[in-house]
């Protein structure tokens, strides 16, 4: 068991997931289809979902997006997927929702962001009437503040303020304030309005890894509302998968966060579903949650000249990926389970003993035969060609053993 104390949060049902409380911390994901193309956006949807994406967000900017909605639902629901679907509004969503009824009844939450809600005078009236509709639609709404869009009057506002006293704090401790303060003022402001603290969210979303720390440490300690995590316009392949989970493990180590979105950009012609299995794997590493059984793989040295473990090792990962979608009914429990492949003797055997199940491959210059461990047991010794697929049969029968209820 993880020692990790969650903090405190209300808890908000979207559709039929429920966040924060004692709910699970829950894995978003984010759209980058046309939203008005129902079938491609309907499309990533179940690919995002079917990756284990518990909620999925999509851009609402337009007319032609807010009529496909209920179509990107109907679609969905055709192909069995119920995944919550949030629509994402900037600046027109007070329109937009007024103006497309059935938009508004099948998403299942609002996120808007209070800097982009609209300008001068327009704003107070536009972020009132796209609570109205929330409270009128019985939808959960999350605050999203994103440090790129901050409200500049709020910012003018704490920056004459900080001026103004006694000890001037510098700029970043001013803008992390402002971040702060926007999502705690719109969200009074919303129960004021009429919205309970049970339908909101909040997020401060920043793109620096202790600013994003900072903010999220202080929200928790002034709030009790469900809390979104995510660092913003994380980046691109592995710089944007660590700073991500640097950030990330900070605050879930500290209890901190119901939810959480990593906000990766593909590689050209790379899935979307990469950000699900990063956010999933965060959550894994930390204990926090379990979603596919895990391979613990040593990383090899001067003893394994071969490519033979790392094909192995690569290979068994695959293959417990591409069986989860058929084992997660099947065989509950499974999803905990520890694989270890090693590359020799020398810490193989002691590794694979503390696996459910584990396999040594012979280093250089050792016997060419890998003994194969079961719950800290000795079972098998696999020689010769076809140890690959040898093991991946060990495995499934151990699965079913152990976790068909047949042990
Ligand atoms: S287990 Fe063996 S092959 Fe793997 S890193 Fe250790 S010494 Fe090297």
């Amino acid at each position: 068991m993880h020692p990790i104390q969650r903090h405190r949060t209300q808890s908000v049902r979207v559709g039929e997931v429920t966040l924060g409380g004692d709910a699970p911390i829950r894995v978003q994901s984010m759209t980058n289809t046309d939203t008005a193309d129902i079938r491609v956006t309907a499309d990533q949807v179940l690919e995002l979902a079917r990756a284990g994406s518990e909620l999925v967000r999509l851009t609402v900017n337009n007319d032609a997006a807010a009529r496909a909605v209920p179509g990107i639902r109907d679609e969905l629901a055709r192909r069995g997927c119920e995944v919550p679907l949030i629509g994402d509004f900037h600046f027109n969503g007070h329109r937009l929702l007024t103006d497309h009824p059935a938009c508004a009844e099948v998403l299942a939450k609002y996120r808007i962001n209070p800097g982009n809600v609209g300008r001068g005078a327009k704003k107070d009236v536009q972020f009132a009437t796209l609570i109205e509709l929330a409270c009128r639609y019985e939808k959960p709404v999350r605050i999203g503040v994103n440090w790129g869009s901050l409200d500049p009057e709020l910012v003018v506002r704490l920056m004459d303020a900080n001026a103004r006293g006694s000890a001037p704090r510098d700029t970043e401790a001013v803008v992390r304030e402002a971040m702060v303060t926007s999502a705690l003022e719109s969200a009074a402001r919303a129960e004021a309005l009429g919205l309970g603290s049970e339908r909101i969210v909040l997020s401060c979303k920043m793109s620096g890894v202790w600013d994003l720390i900072a903010v999220y440490r202080d929200l928790a300690r002034r709030c009790r509302y469900a809390l979104h995590l995510g660092l913003t316009e994380a980046g691109m392949g592995s710089k944007g998968i660590v700073a991500s989970a640097a950030a990330l493990a900070v605050l879930l180590a500290e209890g901190i966060g119901d939810t959480l979105r990593i906000s990766l950009t593909p590689e050209p012609g790379g899935s979307r579903t990469q950000e699900v299995r990063v956010a999933q794997e965060i959550l894994q590493s930390l204990g926090l949650r379990a979603f596919s059984p895990s391979v613990t793989a040593c990383p090899g040295c001067g003893r394994t000249t071969s490519t033979l473990f790392q094909e192995l090792a690569q290979d068994i990962e695959t293959y417990l990926r591409d069986q989860m979608p058929r084992w997660r009914g099947q065989f509950p429990g499974v999803e905990s389970m520890v694989v270890a492949v090693m590359g020799c003797v020398v810490n193989g055997p002691g590794e694979s003993k503390q696996a459910n199940i584990g396999i040594s491959l012979p280093g250089t210059g050792e016997r060419p035969a890998a003994p194969v461990y079961m719950d800290g047991e000795k079972v098998t010794t696999l020689k010769g060609e076809g140890i690959a697929e040898a093991f991946k049969r060990l495995v499934e029968d151990y699965v079913q053993r152990r976790y068909g209820g047949q042990a």
